[in-house]
């Protein structure tokens, strides 16, 4: 997905302009994992984000190769949101001689100490699984497809364990959202909502003072324009550089799609006939998405009694963020949160927080709802719940988002009738259904609105975290609709401004 591509469009180039900082991308330029981009004014470095890429083994394998960047000479790290591919190898950073501050919103602060020790965990476990050959494998067979050997992992790579993510959290400083902060010569930080996933901020990079300041704001990953359950993006005034997010940049939703209906419907489907419903999700995003859609039906009731189970510590961790920290929800929900309600939990739901626990569901009987990882169905428990049920007429698999292609979620939605769980074949006799409507991403109409809403027009807008296609149908939309110069960087290529 990586790509050497670079353009502008509308405008020219600009390039020197204005002279007052020098961008470079070192991952996320033309796909959507990895972002890292470097800031470099005449009298200070900022990195903003240092994520890791996610997606094939040979994707993996490139985190070991950190990026060209002094880190010694860095003032401070600045972290958008909890997401691995965005935070994933912050805990590199000290080992790579990085002693400044690294800057996240007090939100993102609870969950990153979370997020990067289980990321610890599970290199650990990966580490030892595929040196010993026991690395526990997934693959679904589309028909006359006939079954393989076990994949050839290449080793796996240990990036950083429990000291390093300790000299990583003991640097960081938890911000409130809109409160500004200086973090270098001349350089002022402020965070604003992003609309993502609980915690995630657009980060506002004032450079300069006086006449001169300028900003460069950078949207991190931006929610969709509406969400029932989490804040509208902020709409920032002004910005002299916008770098803006395009993961859903050429996509847009299907009008008039009911996804409330259509969970009504799996889930009456589930209850009469006693069914076991495994939705794989991402813990932070679409896990909390699932539980307060699932919340709705209860308080309409139409959740028929059947038990939720979130299968996962860190959607658990995900949920609890959003009561700390309301200002991330949506308006009725922040009300309801501020005084003392709880609008996302109901009778029905239940936090699995061990191995233990998450086994003892596979034995439910009588229906019931689980919610875990991975959303791609790569990893995780889901993989375990699905070896247990997916030869049972009585289960449902609920698919929702991208499906990475070749992948285990992706032959299964186009009608594979077996799998293999580590050798082992089962027929798929389980009823697999898509639900829309859950992405955590704006789409490219939500982009276009966030863009609108800029008071003063950007005089830039580079493009990034988005597969080139995307990108370019972006850049397309900005410079055509809204008179908006756009570049696509490319990775490692210096970008004046
Ligand atoms: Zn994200």
């Amino acid at each position: 997905m990586s790509s050497t591509a670079s353009g502008t469009t509308g405008g020219g180039d600009r390039r020197g302009d204005l002279g007052f900082a020098t961008v470079e991308f070192h991952g996320a330029a033309g796909e959507v994992t990895g972002s890292c981009t470097l800031v470099k004014t005449p009298k200070a470095r900022v990195l903003v984000d240092f994520g890791m890429f996610q997606g094939s083994p040979a994707d993996e394998a490139r985190n070991a190769v950190p990026p060209e960047i002094d880190f010694a000479l860095l003032d401070a790290i600045v972290v958008t949101h909890a997401h691995i591919d965005h935070c994933g190898r912050l805990a590199m950073a000290t080992e790579l001689g990085f002693r400044g501050k690294i800057y996240c919103t007090t939100a993102t602060h609870e969950l990153l100490g979370k997020v990067l020790r289980s990321s610890a965990r599970l290199q650990r476990a990966r580490f030892y699984e595929r040196a010993s050959g026991s690395a526990p494998w997934a693959r679904a067979l589309m028909p006359g497809e006939e079954p393989g050997p076990a994949p050839e992992f290449p080793p796996a790579h240990r990036l950083f364990d429990m000291p390093e993510v300790r000299d990583t959290m003991d640097r960081v400083e938890g911000v409130p959202l809109g409160r500004e902060v200086k973090i270098a010569p001349l350089v002022a930080l402020v965070f604003r909502n992003a609309g993502h996933i609980p915690g995630a901020a657009c980060a506002e990079l004032q450079i300069g003072a006086g006449a001169n300041r300028r900003t460069i704001l950078f949207s991190g990953d931006l929610g969709p324009d509406r969400s029932a359950l989490l804040a509208q993006p902020d709409r920032p005034a002004r910005a002299d550089v916008v770098v803006v997010e395009s993961t859903n940049g050429e996509r847009r939703r299907e009008p008039g799609y009911d996804a409330d209906a259509k969970l009504a419907e799996i889930v009456a489907r589930a209850a009469q006939r006693k069914e076991k419903v495994i939705m794989p999700c991402f813990a932070l995003g679409r896990a909390q998405l699932l539980v307060h859609r699932l919340a709705r039906l209860h308080g309409r009731g139409l959740l028929h009694g059947l038990n939720v189970y979130v299968d996962s510590p860190m959607a658990v961790h995900g949920i609890e963020a959003l009561y700390r920290h309301p200002e991330y929800l949506a308006p009725d929900l922040r009300a309801a949160v501020q005084s003392g309600g709880a609008p996302l939990w109901f009778p029905e739901l239940h936090y699995v927080l061990s191995k233990r626990e998450s086994m003892a569901i596979d034995r439910m009987v009588h229906g019931g709802i689980i919610l875990a990882g991975s959303g791609f169905m790569d990893a995780g428990p889901v993989l375990r719940h699905l070896e247990e049920s997916i030869d049972r007429e009585d289960c449902t698999v609920v698919l929702s988002g991208y499906q990475p292609e070749g992948g285990f979620s992706w032959k299964l939605q186009r009608g594979a009738d077996r799998a293999q769980f580590n050798g082992r074949t089962r027929t798929v006799r389980a009823h697999t259904v898509r639900l829309e409507g859950l992405s955590g991403h704006a789409d490219q109409d939500d982009l276009m609105k966030w863009f609108e809403g800029f008071t003063e027009k950007p005089g830039r807008v580079l493009i990034n975290h988005g597969v080139d296609t995307a990108r370019q149908a972006l850049a397309a939309r900005l410079t055509g609709e809204l008179g908006i110069p756009c570049t696509l960087p490319a990775r490692d290529v210096p970008i004046e401004l």
